[in-house]
């Protein structure tokens, strides 16, 4: 399979340096793009995705390490990497300490800088495996439990409402008899798709297991959940997956279980709270939404 070429953003305020620069890491394979002004390069992530940020140090309007600072809040997850013409231990220990991923010194040593960028990129990658299902890319098991953990402190603390959905395919074993493992791995995908689209950025949407899923609603209360729970509902019944006609039910759908924190003393009896709404929505019929009142 032909891999994308890795995206870079090159910010250098010399327009020779980045020019020649950016030609050298286009011919080792890289799609490299050039910013000569240090102040636009915010805008410029904001609007297009990259791979990894390569930071000359020494800028007119702003200091490498201030912008390298400015990019990391925004973006914590994307590789930067300085570039310094001073070689000197301090700057690059001050770089790194302002969470650059690696740093190279001038004049540049091309098989070092690509190796450099390619260990970034690559580190980056492995992380963000360790967080994220294969099939759905949506948060996976482990970082669901983190981030509900941090969310319930944090509603603890300034006494804000928080919301927990879980919710599961209905008959989804008759989808997979049907049309087989892989069809039904597209379908898991597709909903992780709608659970995404449907939900504010600020939730977390995670795969919680096979085909559950899990939503972690900050500000949210028992209310505004259910009519999320709800919306969740009608999108996976009105959306017209591949070969739902064949199922016994006709259309896929989903059960919906919510509880809402206040009176649970733990995030496993909250858990256990929404778990015991989804598995009454079951009973109740499926394609239902439960909440604990
Ligand atoms: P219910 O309405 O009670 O939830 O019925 P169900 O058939 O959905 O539930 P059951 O627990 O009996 O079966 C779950 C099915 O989900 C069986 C399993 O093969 C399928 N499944 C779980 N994980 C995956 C996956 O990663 N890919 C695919 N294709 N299927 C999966
Ligand atoms: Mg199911
Ligand atoms: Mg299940």
């Amino acid at each position: 399979m032909l891999m994308p070429k890795p995206k870079l953003l090159l910010v250098d305020d010399d327009v020779t340096v980045c020019y020649t620069l950016a030609e050298i890491l286009n011919e080792y394979g890289y799609d490299c793009t050039t910013e000569t002004n240090g102040l636009q390069v915010l805008s410029r992530l904001q609007t297009e995705l990259f791979d990894a940020v390569l930071l000359d140090l020494m800028m007119p309007e702003i200091s490498g390490i201030e912008l390298l600072q400015r990019i990391k809040e925004p973006f914590p997850d994307l590789p930067a990497i300085i570039i310094t013409g001073f070689g000197s231990i301090e700057t690059a220990v001050e770089s790194m300490q302002a969470g650059a991923a690696d740093f190279v010194t001038k004049p540049i040593d091309m098989a070092v800088l690509d190796i450099r960028i390619k260990k970034a990129i690559e580190h980056e990658q492995t992380r963000r495996l360790a967080f994220t299902d294969g099939l759905t890319s949506l948060a996976n098991y482990r970082s669901f439990h983190t981030r509900l953990q941090q969310e319930l402190e944090r509603a603890d603390r300034y006494h804000r409402p928080l919301s927990l959905i879980m919710l599961d395919i209905d008959y989804f074993k008759a989808y997979n008899d049907t049309h087989g493992h892989p069809q039904g791995d597209a379908i898991l995908a597709q909903v992780a798709k709608l659970l995404k689209q449907t939900s504010r950025s600020s939730d977390m949407v995670a795969r919680y297991g096979g085909e559950e899923f899990a939503l972690i609603l900050p500000e949210t209360d028992q209310a505004s959940a259910e009519a999320l729970g709800n919306r969740l509902r009608e999108e996976i019944e009105q959306f017209q997956f591949a070969g739902e006609e064949h199922l016994p039910s006709k259309i896929l759908t989903i059960s919906v279980g919510i509880a809402t924190h206040g009176r649970y003393a733990s995030k496993e009896a909250l858990i256990a709270a929404a778990d015991a709404e989804l598995y009454r929505a079951k009973r109740e019929g499926r394609n239902r939404v439960c909440a604990m009142t």
